[in-house]
């Protein structure tokens, strides 16, 4: 799909859903209100020209420093607390690969389950975003990720933790996300999940000489928010293929049911005292 095909699934769907959740006055039908699609993203890497504009736009859109352009050879970089979406150069069979990663928003989050304080929510359109006031800092959500995605500000003395948000303020003013606007290559698209995987399989199955026939994101970990198609196997750009297609919050349960609720909760409480003091020292809201 080109620039103005991306464009034009943009307008069809997912910024109307998000756009139409903002405006609270439409009518509802009798059978009740209209269901609500997950929003996605789906990450092209046969169009990523490794320009890297994704990711200071991310940097731009959530007020962080310039990206750390310096090290641009092959090999994977993760995210950081200030980069949140870096893209990596992969060495494949196929090739050299750019690949962005950021937060898979994943339709069963595990860090979201895994955290106690609610800190963590899955949107009912899709991005699974933080709430800074709910957060205790305990990192559970951390340990959860099977995609090692949420960081920890170690070096602030109120710490947060530090991931892709899907812009929420870009959708609530029915504007993409900065990454996706900022592509000059259409390699990030923005839509409906549905209508980004239904897209996602016709280009693997129209070029089965462009892509590897996989739709990462589809099913793994139960499904996620961001797909990714590629040239070469997910595992050579830095996909993990060992997770499964179980939702991982129901391995969490199971933890959650063989540990003691006092070795949960007291960690919790912990970090949330040393925050609370954090913030009364800082002279902040208690
Ligand atoms: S990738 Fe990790 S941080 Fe993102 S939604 Fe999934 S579990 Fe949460
Ligand atoms: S959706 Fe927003 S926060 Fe996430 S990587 Fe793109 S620009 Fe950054
Ligand atoms: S802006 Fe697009 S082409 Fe450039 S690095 Fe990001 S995904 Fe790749």
């Amino acid at each position: 799909m080109d620039r103005r095909g991306f464009l034009k699934l943009a307008a069809l769907t997912p910024i109307a859903v998000v756009a139409g959740e903002a405006s609270a006055s439409k009518p509802e039908s009798a059978s009740g209100p209209p269901p609500t699609e997950f929003v996605g993203m789906l990450i092209d890497t046969t169009r990523c020209i490794g320009c890297h504009a994704c990711e200071v736009a991310c940097a731009e859109e959530n007020g962080l420093p310039y990206p750390d352009l310096s090290r641009l050879g092959p090999g994977e970089r993760q995210a950081t607390t200030t980069e949140y979406t870096p893209v990596s150069l992969f060495e494949t069979s196929k090739g050299r690969v750019y690949a962005k990663r950021a937060c898979m928003h994943c339709n069963q989050p595990a860090c979201a389950s895994a955290c106690l304080c609610k800190a963590l929510e899955k949107t009912k359109y899709g991005p699974v975003v933080w709430h800074e006031d709910r957060c205790m800092g305990c990192r559970y959500c951390m340990i959860a990720c099977p995609f090692d995605v949420p960081k920890f500000e170690y070096d602030k003395p109120i710490p947060k933790i530090a991931k892709c948000t899907f812009c929420p303020e870009r959708l609530k003013e029915g504007r993409p996300p900065a990454c996706v606007e900022a592509c000059p290559q259409g390699a990030v698209a923005f839509g409906s999940r549905r209508q980004l995987l239904d897209e996602a399989r016709r280009r693997v199955a129209e070029s089965p000489d462009r892509y590897e026939p996989v739709v990462y994101g589809d099913h793994d970990v139960g499904g996620t928010c961001v797909m990714v198609i590629s040239s070469a196997r997910p595992d050579e750009i830095g996909l993990r293929t060992d997770l499964g297609t179980r939702p991982f919050p129901e391995y969490t349960r199971e933890f959650l049911y063989a540990v003691p609720i006092v070795d949960i909760i007291l960690p919790v409480l912990l970090f949330g005292f040393s925050r609370a003091m954090a913030h009364g020292n800082d002279g902040g809201d208690p």
